[in-house]
């Protein structure tokens, strides 16, 4: 009998440069190059910058030099989201093509008078798992002959997957398997938490959510370990990654570092980055020491 040949296992840190690298991030990336190591496998480095409004070239390059003084080494060239908006394209025309995403109209300031005036104080409106009120379901409802009309008179729109309908084709509960610092196990993935998530923008042709499934397909990422920030968003990605067709990844969703007021650490509230510490003398070994690990 013919062995089946065992894939080497790849694991990916997929950073966003839209500002300096915090201890949070340090711990993902560290744990990310350590399992990878022990695990005799490969260490990817990702560049998340769909969004490109925010993302600097001068922040990627903070990235590199910081993940650099800490010792690791990655296998180079490094993907760059940026330069496979196609490839998220033409996943989002496959669900097109299979109605389970349709054109979303409403504005920012629209949504928020549809969730103000919807929501009364003992029937809140449906929050997502982050606290962000629920999609409403105006441009759902439209017909298609509507949809038509608006998207020739050229009118601006998002795509969000139908989730009902995404759920229906996904033909059955999903689950994911974790390893990570919260809870392990198989673990159930709750899609429908999240209401019609938006899959592309129209000042950004991709969301987080398709490209990561997307990039981890074409990467062909086994483990995937990140933030428990990310945990219940695994719940879109097995569900994109059943729709799409891809294989999944084991999950590992590792501890957060917490700010001295308690919160999460996050860059684009300036908490302290990795440089910064640099500068007043911290060694790579006194990071680790200070990060736990
Ligand atoms: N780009 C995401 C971030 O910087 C990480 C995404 C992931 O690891 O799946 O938070």
């Amino acid at each position: 009998m013919n062995a089946i040949p065992r894939q080497k296992p790849i694991f990916r840190f997929a950073p966003s440069p839209n500002g300096p690298l915090h201890l949070g991030h340090a711990l993902s990336a560290i744990l990310n190059h350590d399992m990878a190591k022990q695990a005799g496998g490969r260490f990817l480095v990702r560049i998340e910058d769909i969004d490109q409004a925010r993302c600097t070239p001068e922040f990627e390059a903070g990235i590199f030099a910081d993940l650099a003084w800490l010792g690791l080494t990655w296998e180079e060239p490094v993907r760059r989201q940026s330069d496979h908006f196609r490839a998220y394209q033409s996943a989002l025309q496959s669900l097109i093509e299979r109605d389970l995403v349709y054109p979303a109209f409403l504005t920012r300031g629209e949504v928020k008078a549809r969730v103000a005036t919807g929501e009364t104080s003992d029937r809140p409106w449906p929050r997502d798992p982050d606290g962000t009120p629920l999609y409403p379901p105006d441009d759902r409802a439209r017909s298609n002959e509507e949809r038509k009309r608006l998207l020739d008179a050229g009118l601006k729109h998002a795509w969000r997957l139908d989730m009902d309908k995404a759920i229906a084709e996904a033909g059955g509960p999903l689950h994911w398997r974790e390893t990570g610092d919260g809870e392990t196990g198989d673990i159930p993935a709750d899609p429908a938490a999240w209401g019609d998530v938006v899959l592309s923008r129209s000042d950004a042709p991709s969301s987080y959510h398709l490209s990561v499934v997307v990039d981890d397909a074409a990467q062909r990422v086994t483990h995937v370990v990140r933030g428990l920030d990310l945990f219940h968003a695994t719940s879109i990605h097995r569900l994109l990654q059943t729709l799409l067709d891809l294989p999944q990844p084991l999950y590992h969703h590792h501890r957060l570092i917490l700010g001295e007021d308690g919160k999460k650490l996050s860059k684009s509230l300036g908490d302290t980055g990795i440089a910064e510490w640099r500068r007043q003398g911290w060694s790579p070994a006194e990071l680790r020491r200070r990060i736990g690990l």
